[in-house]
């Protein structure tokens, strides 16, 4: 690990926190966890570099969740983040870091959600709100979210939110906050307009960076798998099974909940592995390594911490079955294979989210990690017939088997069957519980990195939030907060083709490309580069989207309001009215307009 502080004690967090964070299984800090939770607590600015997987969440919510007076139901803390998802992401961080706090109340507020619901939501009152740029404004000015006793204020991921065109809003949100609060902006890379903003609006930040040493690793292969369409312990499973020069291997994990959890599993799916964390003292620790070098034991799973160090020679494989945080603990963890001299392999999972990582581990260590295929159902048979078709060979040339023959001779006869049945009688017997073929289906192949996150209307039909579930049940939309008829959703047309809508928003409200690109992705979780030809002209505009649109989309954006203005979208019949104001391709089909896009591409994605 490259931080020092092995504690979150060490941190100046309140008792009941480290109480809570115990129970959830966090060991000791990350790098990012360890730098900014002191500087917070202790009241000053933050300009955070970090992207997701490092931790930020937990680094920024805990300070925050300190001061929060629970007797007061008002937003005394907001964090705005680029979209939807991570809004709720953050707000179930926040959510289980105060499970030892009862009474606090965290709301996500985003884009496509009912303002019936979070109206009613925002009245019961809430101690931090996570929401998207649009909403939040959204009810800035409707007064209905009050920011008087605001303490708090977090961006998160500010280059996305400007990305994704949000950035002008965030600054409205920020002109509109009171003077005295805490601001911490995290942000994976730090272009010009963020440090603007930075400069504008923090107050003598403290810059906080995740070094990224580079590394040279030892000769190991270094291979990883983008989480997708199976169960991480199901993909697990089928690769260590296929690995050729399989012998023991070193799991890595985050939380010490986490390697007991995993370690039960794969005991019961027949595996010799045990947990390895800092709940077991010094004597059982070497136990189990001990266990691990004799072979004992072919499988450990550990925390950071609780492997630092070891050297087995026999471990031929390092799994990051959970991400490190940085690319120092990567190079620690795929440290523990490759070791005497002897060939290692590094394994490591990375979930669509998480794809930046893989990218800076990549730059760090200086070598490219190439995508792994999942083994098909197919290989993993193979594989088994090709183990029992050695383990036979093997006994082929074992002594005594004359006796045996000597029953087959017999059983044969007796059955009038020929010797060739009788043998596949016994292999089926043999393998009885340990079928040499697999059920169930072959996951589909993981899209390409770039194209990893969700579909055309990818978060809408990914996930329904799980926090909305959560005591919402009774806020379903009752009958009469339909529109009429009238009013509803145009008809969806055929997917795969472009459908060109209207919006009641020109030139003349101020509106820009990226604020019509911005709104449309977070409200209606379509990604930018599905969003095709805008047309800007001066009170109306027009725009390009996927036939196919799902009608909850739909309803999202005949609601969505841009600079205060409801768009009213609609199918568009003619041509354009008002002046023509110039048309801009954005993203979509030929990719004319993707000039950001591709210096992104360039400048921060390797
Ligand atoms: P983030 O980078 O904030 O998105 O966090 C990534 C993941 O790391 C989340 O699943 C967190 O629950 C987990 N996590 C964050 N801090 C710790 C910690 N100190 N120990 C173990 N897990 C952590």
């Amino acid at each position: 690990m490259s931080t020092s502080v092995e504690s979150f004690a060490d941190l100046g967090l309140s008792e009941s926190l480290l109480k809570t964070l115990s129970e959830i299984g966090y060991e000791t800090p990350s790098p990012i966890q360890a730098q900014c939770i002191p500087i917070l607590l202790d009241g000053h600015d933050i300009l955070g570099m970090a992207q997701t997987g490092t931790g930020k969440t937990a680094a920024f919510a805990l300070p925050l969740m300190e001061q929060i007076d629970i007797k007061v139901a008002k937003p005394q803390a907001l964090i705005l983040t680029p979209t939807r998802e991570l809004a709720i992401q953050v707000a179930e961080a926040l959510q289980s870091y105060a499970k030892n706090l009862p009474g606090f109340h965290v709301l996500p507020i985003y884009g496509g959600q009912s303002y019936t619901i979070q109206l009613k939501q925002l009245a019961r009152g809430a101690h931090v709100i996570v929401g998207t740029p649009g909403r939040v404004m959204d009810h800035l000015e409707r007064k209905t979210l009050n920011l008087d006793n605001l303490r708090t204020m977090v961006l998160d991921e500010a280059d996305e939110m400007l990305r994704m065109g949000f950035i002008d809003d965030v600054e409205w949100i920020l002109e509109r906050t009171p003077e005295q609060h805490q601001t911490a902006l995290f942000s994976a890379t730090m272009p010009e307009q963020i440090r603007r903003v930075a400069q504008k609006y923090l107050v003598e930040p403290r810059e906080i960076k995740i070094k990224s040493a580079t590394a040279t690793v030892a000769a190991i292969r270094q291979v990883y798998w983008q989480v997708s369409g199976m169960h991480k312990l199901d993909a697990l499973t089928r690769i260590l099974e296929v690995e050729d020069d399989f012998d023991a291997a070193i799991i890595f994990v985050r939380t010490k909940t986490a390697t007991v959890e995993l370690a039960d599993k794969l005991n019961a799916r027949g595996y010799a592995a045990a947990a390895l964390n800092g709940d077991l003292n010094q004597q059982m620790r070497e136990r189990v390594i001990e266990q691990l070098k004799s072979g004992a034991l072919d499988i450990v799973i550990a925390t950071d911490v609780a492997a630092r160090g070891i050297d087995v020679p026999r471990v031929s494989h390092v799994v990051n079955y959970d991400i490190p945080y940085d690319t120092e603990a990567y190079v620690h963890r795929i440290g523990r294979t490759g070791r005497a001299g002897r060939n290692g392999n590094a394994i490591l999972f990375v979930a669509p989210r998480e794809i930046r990582m893989l990218r800076t581990i990549e730059r760090a260590t200086r070598q490219p990690i190439a995508p792994l295929t999942l083994p098909s159902r197919a290989d993993v048979t193979n594989k088994r017939v090709a183990d029992f078709k050695a383990k036979v060979a093997e006994v082929l040339n074992a002594e005594g088997l004359e006796f045996f023959a000597n029953i087959v001779s017999q059983i044969a006869e007796e059955q009038n069957v020929g010797a060739e049945e009788v043998a596949a009688a016994l292999a089926m017997m043999a393998q009885e519980g340990k079928p040499l073929q697999i059920a169930g289906e072959d996951p589909r192949p993981a899209p390409a990195p770039r194209d990893s996150r969700p579909g055309v209307f990818g978060e809408r039909e990914q996930r329904k939030p799980r926090f909305e579930d959560r005591g919402e049940r009774s806020e379903r939309p009752r009958f009469e907060d339909r529109p009429p008829r009238s009013e509803r959703p145009p008809r969806p047309a055929p997917a795969g083709d472009m459908v060109r809508y209207r919006i009641d928003v020109g030139r003349e409200h101020g509106v820009e490309v990226r604020d019509i690109v911005g709104a449309i992705a977070n409200e209606a979780g379509i990604e930018s580069r599905f969003i095709g030809r805008i047309g800007l002209y001066e009170e109306s505009s027009t725009v390009e989207l996927p036939g196919g649109m799902p009608a909850e989309a739909a309803n999202a954006l005949k609601r969505t309001r841009i600079r205060g203005v409801p768009i009213n979208l609609r199918i568009d019949e003619g041509r354009p009215g008002g002046s023509f104001g110039g048309e801009r391709k954005f993203g979509g089909g030929e990719r004319k307009f993707d000039g950001e896009r591709s210096f992104k591409k360039k400048n921060f994605d390797r």
